[in-house]
């Protein structure tokens, strides 16, 4: 259960991610943030930008934070809808287990979306390995 006033776990598997002790594909990274592919994705093309301090909802974010990750999450979304000839995307984020977040560390989503196409299930079924790269390949040709 993820709560509003919760501490932050430095043990979360994003915290592992910027430690390095979890492996991750990255999309881009530069001193303030982290994007890379969801391995649950509900959309080809899913991925999560995330900033290096520690926060676990919007309201723990430094502005600072909150400025890298949007100007991450412009660079890595304009990306995405090339690579995935997308014409249009999601931009969403979950602030505690009430609203459905299940990684406590602050993690911005972005979905393509096409017409038509509904998204899969949140957090439920792990993509191949061999799948996400070759999707990661495609959207790093456009950053
Ligand atoms: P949320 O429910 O908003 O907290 O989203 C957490 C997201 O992280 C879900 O979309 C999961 O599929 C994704 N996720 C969980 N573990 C990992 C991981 N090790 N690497 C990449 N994505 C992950």
């Amino acid at each position: 259960m993820i709560k509003l006033d919760d501490a932050y776990d430095e043990n979360n598997i994003f915290a592992k991610i910027l430690r390095g002790e979890m492996p991750n594909i990255t999309l881009y990274e530069d001193d303030k943030t982290l994007a890379f592919m969801d391995i649950m994705p509900q959309a080809v093309g899913h991925c999560l930008v995330i900033p290096k301090e520690p926060a676990v909802t919007f309201l723990d974010l430094s502005e600072d934070g909150a400025a890298a990750v949007m100007a991450t999450a412009k660079k890595v979304a304009a990306a995405v809808v090339q690579a995935m000839d997308a014409p249009g995307f999601m931009m969403a984020q979950l602030n505690s287990s009430a609203a459905g977040q299940t990684v406590p560390h602050y993690h911005m989503h972005i979905l393509p979306r096409h017409d038509g196409l509904e998204l899969e299930f949140h957090a439920r079924k792990p993509e191949n390995m061999a799948v996400l790269n070759e999707t990661a390949e495609k959207i790093r040709a456009h950053l």
